[in-house]
């Protein structure tokens, strides 16, 4: 993610702008060091002999756990009881109300028995839950949806799961950052911009990283109405006036990446850039617009070559980015980033189309382990900007530019990038001072163990998560030098340290 604001150069958003929000993210630390618990999401429901009559669906005991998958930043979010394989968001959507009826369809495995299965939900009205096709009950309270299947699940096997719901999507409060992120309707523009929490307002996931799963959206629109997702667009059906718009994604992703963009738009394909990068690139542009229209959007193509070079394969089937009005920023959305019209339209343009792509190596294939070492995201993402500045203008140029940043960090009093607030996790100091902690690295231990570093850390961990220790791990290893005093000084020390003697 890229704010707006950020690039030009306004302060981050106030402390006080977030600290009605600073107590929701403190005070339910109690179990910090809790690993992850296969137990949590079994229920409270008694096991009873009894169970319920055939045909009956039981309603569930009020959700009694508040632990989440594990992370220390998020209590809630997520589940450890299952691991999802798969989503398919059968979603019909009504434009001009910008009403949404939907199925979701979670194919998941138990990894204990469960009683219940929750779900991170919230804001939507859910009419039915299905477990394996049978009707099940259901409560909807504290953003989970607690449900019981007519049986419990059992440890290892797999399970389906429908969930029917409705209303109105909208933007929503996130723990973490002080402005409203989830589904955004922005005049007849409709799009979703989720991290890091705010996946669970439009659909019922498991709303982690550490669950990543692959995805089918079939986006039911009115005829003339353009309806995006990650992935590949395999089909269109036309039903009565409407169009099903048909997207696959077959690489793993975690939910907060997931997106929809619906509007007056246009999918635009380019075969240049395609050539290029080696694979499909196609963009969501407003419509009457195309890829001249928005200069720098052409050398995307040259972009991702430049860091396949530098980073191994590119991770994914096709990429590509959605131009919508009102985000304020960009983000990095599986295969498909999204970019605010005015940042597309600035001087920043290229470095933010740099960053995005980046992501889908870190961020996007090598998930976060958990949320509080997003600088594995934001840093390399940030970094990947200086290289491309190298590329372009040289390493001397380079040199100074990240000398002079790093100056005026120094003394600005800003956390130190491997400890962010919880509530203001997309500070400054995460980008900025996570990218020269990378530099850090390559003056260490010269270009060649660098490069070799990154390409391992993104191969190893391909649709996987991973953590801090895991990237000092690989950096260790193929270094040959102990680095913890490199990573505790730029990572955690709040004084931002001098940069080695490259
Ligand atoms: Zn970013």
């Amino acid at each position: 993610m890229r704010r707006y604001a950020m690039l030009l150069a306004a302060l981050a958003l106030s402390a006080t702008a977030c600290s009605g929000v600073t107590g929701d993210t403190t005070t339910t630390s109690a179990s910090t060091t809790t690993p992850v618990d296969t137990t949590a999401s079994t229920s409270r429901v008694p096991s009873s002999t009894t169970g319920p009559s055939a045909g009956l669906t039981r309603p569930p005991d009020p959700p009694a756990r508040t632990v989440g998958i594990g992370d220390e930043y998020f209590p809630q979010l997520g589940n450890p009881g299952y691991d999802v394989e798969h989503y398919t968001l059968d979603l019909v959507f009504d434009p001009e109300a910008a009403r949404l009826g939907a199925v979701a369809t979670i194919e998941a495995t138990a990894l204990a028995d469960l009683d219940t299965v929750n779900l991170d939900f919230t804001d939507l009205t859910v009419s039915a839950v299905f477990v394996d096709g049978a009707a099940a009950g259901f409560t909807a309270a504290d953003e989970e949806l607690t449900i019981a299947p007519a049986a419990p699940l059992v440890a290892g096997e797999g399970f389906v799961i429908d969930v029917e719901y409705s209303g109105t999507p909208q933007s929503t409060e996130s723990a973490a950052i002080p402005f409203g992120i989830g589904w955004q309707t922005v005049g007849n523009q409709h799009y979703v911009a989720a991290e890091p929490d705010a996946a669970h307002s439009w659909f019922p996931a498991n709303d982690h990283p550490l669950d990543k799963a692959t995805y089918t959206f079939r986006i039911n629109v009115p005829e003339g109405v353009v309806a995006a997702a990650n992935g590949t667009l395999v089909d269109r059906l036309t039903d009565l006036g409407r169009v099903i718009w048909v997207w696959e994604l077959d690489s793993p992703m975690a939910s907060y990446l997931a997106t929809v963009v619906i509007g007056d738009f246009e999918i635009v394909e380019d075969p240049a850039a395609a050539e290029a990068a080696g694979v499909p690139i196609r963009h969501v542009l407003p419509v009457g617009t195309t890829v001249a229209d928005w200069p720098g959007l052409e050398r995307q193509g040259e972009m991702l070559a430049f860091l396949a070079e530098l980073f191994g394969p590119y991770p994914f089937d096709n990429y590509g980015i959605a131009i919508v009005d009102g985000l304020g920023a960009a983000l990095e959305n599986q295969t498909l980033s999204l970019f605010d019209s005015n940042l597309a339209r600035s001087a920043y343009f290229e470095d933010v189309l740099i960053h995005e792509l980046a992501h889908q190596w870190f961020g996007n294939s090598v998930s976060l382990g958990q949320w509080s070492d997003i600088w594995l995201n934001e840093g390399f993402a940030s970094y990947a900007e200086w290289l491309w500045i190298e590329n372009e203008r040289g390493r001397d140029q380079m040199e100074q530019l990240i000398a002079t940043e790093r100056d005026s960090y120094d003394g600005a009093g800003l956390t130190a990038p491997g400890v962010p607030p919880a509530f203001d996790l997309f500070n400054r100091s995460v980008y900025r001072v996570g990218a020269m902690t990378l530099h850090a690295l390559r003056l260490t231990v010269g270009d060649q163990a660098f490069f070799e570093i990154l390409r391992t850390y993104a191969m190893t961990f391909t649709d996987q998560s991973a953590t801090t220790p895991d990237f000092i791990a690989v950096a260790e290893s193929i270094a040959g030098v102990a680095l913890d005093d490199l990573f505790e000084a730029w990572l955690i020390e709040p004084k931002v340290p001098e940069f080695p003697n490259g």
